[in-house]
């Protein structure tokens, strides 16, 4: 009983500081942020569900007009449609403004408080889209990048989606990635899809069968996500939903030199 009365006084007396200006902030399930920058916090929108561009909720289609046109938009990039190993993408948000600066504070000043927030934003794109899923697979980093941060924001976001949404969240080895690639927002489009094909590997016995959601910080070109997907179909994975907290305006590069997926 004492812990939450301990906590409060701290708080008070020492209250967190927001994870975006620094500036005094309560502590909260979104949180710390100041009142400023939760308000800066951006609303749901509607989102196709195949690329997931903001799309106009009506029309009653599952995809936005590119992803649906004769010789659409998802075909040259793999996403969605039935021949696709990625079945669709979900997003809690662009990635831009307050939603970009979270992810950069996650990944590179280590603020994990910021994986919360931005957990909590995509499940609520997953609960708005009724996206089915029947378990969390976080996209991996390398051995080597995972030593050098000593997290990864994905498995982050993961372990707060699975509170949330009540799903069972994968082990580490239901999904691996074999071999450490080269920072991807330093590499061309070309290169960076070369980088990502192969070198993941799947585990039959934790993936066949089930509805995986592929949880991702940022979803920029969309290779990393297709790469995973076609190594979890390849181990039996029945589909596979890519859960990403941000969704990069595709063909406009990230603004933040290392705001890749690293
Ligand atoms: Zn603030
Ligand atoms: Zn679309």
């Amino acid at each position: 009983m004492w812990r939450p009365w301990a906590s409060g006084l701290v708080d008070a007396v020492y209250p967190p500081a927001c994870l975006l200006c620094g500036a005094p902030a309560w502590d909260d399930p979104l949180g710390p942020l100041c009142p400023a920058c939760a308000r800066r916090l951006p609303a749901p929108v509607a989102r196709c569900r195949r690329c997931a561009r903001p799309a106009p909720a009506a029309g009653g289609g599952p995809g936005c007009a590119r992803c649906s046109g004769p010789l659409a938009l998802r075909d040259a990039l793999g996403l969605g449609g039935p021949r696709a190993a990625l079945a669709g993408v979900v997003a809690g948000a662009d990635y831009a403004g307050a939603a970009r600066e979270l992810v950069l504070v996650l990944k590179f000043a280590g603020r994990r408080g910021a994986a919360r927030v931005l957990a909590e934003g995509l499940a609520e794109a997953l609960r708005a889209a009724g996206t089915p899923g029947d378990l969390l697979v976080p996209v991996p980093l390398s051995a080597r990048r995972q030593r050098e941060r000593g997290f990864n924001q994905a498995r982050l976001l993961a372990e707060r989606l699975a509170v949330r949404l009540g799903l069972p969240l994968a082990p580490p080895r239901a999904l691996q990635k074999r071999r450490h690639t080269p920072r991807q927002s330093a590499l061309s489009p070309g290169r960076r899809r070369r980088a990502a094909r192969g070198g993941w590997r799947a585990d039959p016995a934790r993936v066949a069968g089930r509805c995986v959601l592929l949880v991702d910080d940022v979803l920029t070109s969309g290779a990393t996500a297709r790469a995973c997907a076609r190594a979890l179909r390849r181990a039996g994975a029945a589909a596979v939903v890519a859960a990403v907290a941000c969704r990069a305006a595709y063909g406009r590069p990230a603004p933040h030199p290392a705001a890749g997926r690293v």
